[in-house]
């Protein structure tokens, strides 16, 4: 049963309010974390408390719950020499790193100029309800090291 310290594999697929799919794990691995620390998002963890190997659950996350409210002010112009895109050419909606005194920070495109790029902080799932779709595959004990750390080690999970 799913509680607090237990590794939890599962696969889930991801739709906005209009129903479309955002995302889908079930062509790869399953995504491995640790319960009750924070790993994933509020909402889908609270829903996943309590349950077990085999269980299928469908959840609507409201996004306070979820990857929380678009914030104002989190657009910005920037130089593109400090965008990470490994050559790709930039677009409106992709997901690029920018590099910031704090390390990298993923962004989305908003707008690309001649030199500056105009980008958006928020998490792209930002502002969204959202239904997820889940299949726990798998639940098991954490290993010590795995507690240490904080977060689910293995396939799926964290790879140090
Ligand atoms: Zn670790």
């Amino acid at each position: 049963m799913i509680e607090k310290d237990k590794v939890v594999l599962f696969h889930y697929s991801l739709k906005n309010e209009q129903g479309d799919l955002i995302e889908d794990s079930r062509k790869g691995e399953p995504l491995a974390y640790m319960h009750g620390h924070g790993g994933i998002i509020s909402g889908l963890e609270k829903a996943l408390e309590g349950k077990s190997e085999g269980d299928h659950i469908d959840v609507t996350i409201a996004a306070e719950d979820g990857y929380g409210e678009r914030k104002e002010g989190m657009l910005q112009r920037v130089s593109a020499k400090y965008l990470k895109h490994a050559g790709k050419k930039l677009r409106p909606g992709m997901q690029v790193a920018v590099s910031t005194d704090k390390g990298n920070r993923m962004v989305t495109v908003v707008k690309v100029g001649l030199k500056t790029v105009d980008i958006d902080g928020n998490h792209p799932l930002a502002g969204l309800t959202l239904t997820f779709n889940v299949d726990i595959v798998d639940v098991r004990d954490a290993t010590d090291e795995e507690k240490e750390h904080g977060h689910a080690h293995g396939p799926g999970g964290h790879n140090h």
